[in-house]
């Protein structure tokens, strides 16, 4: 049965023909409010509520499974209608800002060497429903989330039709109303999508995973990155930014002992330069078994830490770091798949 959860109003509209379309914009609010079947929807007759549930589905996913841990953090299995199954996490920081973390792909292409998504390969892309539906499905969890990252399972910008099909209506001020501003994508770099991205929206907050400038070192650690060169890719953030005028994020997932060297650091000074880029620290959080060139992935530890932040900061660059949340439940940030989040920023 056709799933109604991923569909615009318009689309609503065309796919409940010959209804009128004020009964879509009913409909359209009731998933945004949570209904869980057709009969939640008082406002609709008992004979249309039967007609409606013996041709559509309102979702095609369902919780399968949930975690929490003793930070607040929630990590949700979320089953898919052929059978595969996604993570997406509930993050929330010391103010009270409640985050969803979502994913855009079953698996991920990219093969990142310290993710535990990357290690399980690609099944495939999401739809806009399934999208749309792990928000709905973390708000049934908390109702106030205000921010969005995507940066769960799966690369966003090779999803990008189904992705903007879901946040339209995730924003739409008809149903659930999300401000753009409140969302940020995180991307492995993938050139053309940036691009993309520039050219045609949706106009959200950009980070990039950039893990270190180092171009050798990079495309060992994210295979992804020979098909997406750093000179490449920084021209493309350089055209995002002319066209957007927005500050974007550099993230490094800090890895204890490889890309924590002297390298790394002058790598990243250098390719902020022309940047208007604040860089985003992140400490790995250790999934078992993870190796790179033979050898266990470690955390770094606080000295590398501090010194890659003090030594960028000198320079002016504006450094953040990340929270460490949600590590008992695997939530953490390179960890779903045992359920893999790659990034998260606080607002
Ligand atoms: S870090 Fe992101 S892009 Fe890289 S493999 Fe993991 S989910 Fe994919």
């Amino acid at each position: 049965m056709p799933v109604l959860s991923g569909l615009s109003p318009e689309e609503l509209v065309k796919t409940l023909d010959p209804l009128p379309p004020f009964r879509a914009r009913q409909i359209f609010k009731w998933i945004a409010r949570g209904a869980a079947s057709f009969n939640d929807m008082t406002d609709l007759s008992r004979d249309l509520r039967e007609e409606l549930s013996k041709r559509f589905t309102l979702y095609g996913s369902n919780i399968a499974g949930r975690l929490d841990d003793p930070d607040g953090t929630v990590k949700l299995k979320i089953g898919l209608s052929d059978g595969a199954v996604i993570e997406s996490v509930l993050l929330r920081d010391g103010e009270g800002r409640q985050t969803a973390c979502i994913s855009t792909q079953a698996g991920c292409p990219a093969g990142c060497v310290f993710c535990k998504t990357g290690s399980l390969g690609f099944l495939r892309n999401l739809t806009s429903d399934e999208i749309v539906e792990q928000f709905l499905h973390l708000r049934s969890i908390i109702p106030n989330i205000a921010n969005i990252v995507i940066m769960g399972m799966g690369e966003p910008l090779l999803n990008l039709g189904e992705l903007r099909k879901a946040l339209d209506i995730i924003t739409d001020p008809r149903g659930l109303g999300l401000s753009k501003r409140r969302i940020t994508l995180s991307s492995s770099g993938i050139v053309a999508g940036i691009r993309e991205l520039a050219d045609a929206g949706p106009d959200l907050r950009l980070a990039v995973s950039l893990t270190t400038a180092d171009p050798a070192l990079r495309e060992e650690l994210m295979p992804i990155g020979r098909a997406n060169p750093l000179p490449a890719l920084k021209e493309a953030l350089q055209y995002y930014q002319k066209k957007r005028g927005r500050r974007i994020t550099l993230e490094a997932v800090l890895l204890g002992g490889v890309n924590t060297r002297d390298e790394d650091i002058s790598a990243m000074i250098e390719f902020t330069r022309g940047l208007d880029a604040a860089v985003n620290l992140i400490p790995w959080n250790p999934v078992e078994g993870m190796t790179f060139r033979g050898i266990a992935l470690r955390e770094p530890e606080t000295g590398e830490i501090a010194r890659f932040s003090r030594e960028l900061t000198r320079r002016g660059i504006t450094v953040t770091r990340r929270f460490r949340k949600g590590r008992s439940v695997s939530g953490a940030c390179g960890q779903l798949g045992e359920l893999g989040v790659n990034i998260v920023i606080f607002f």
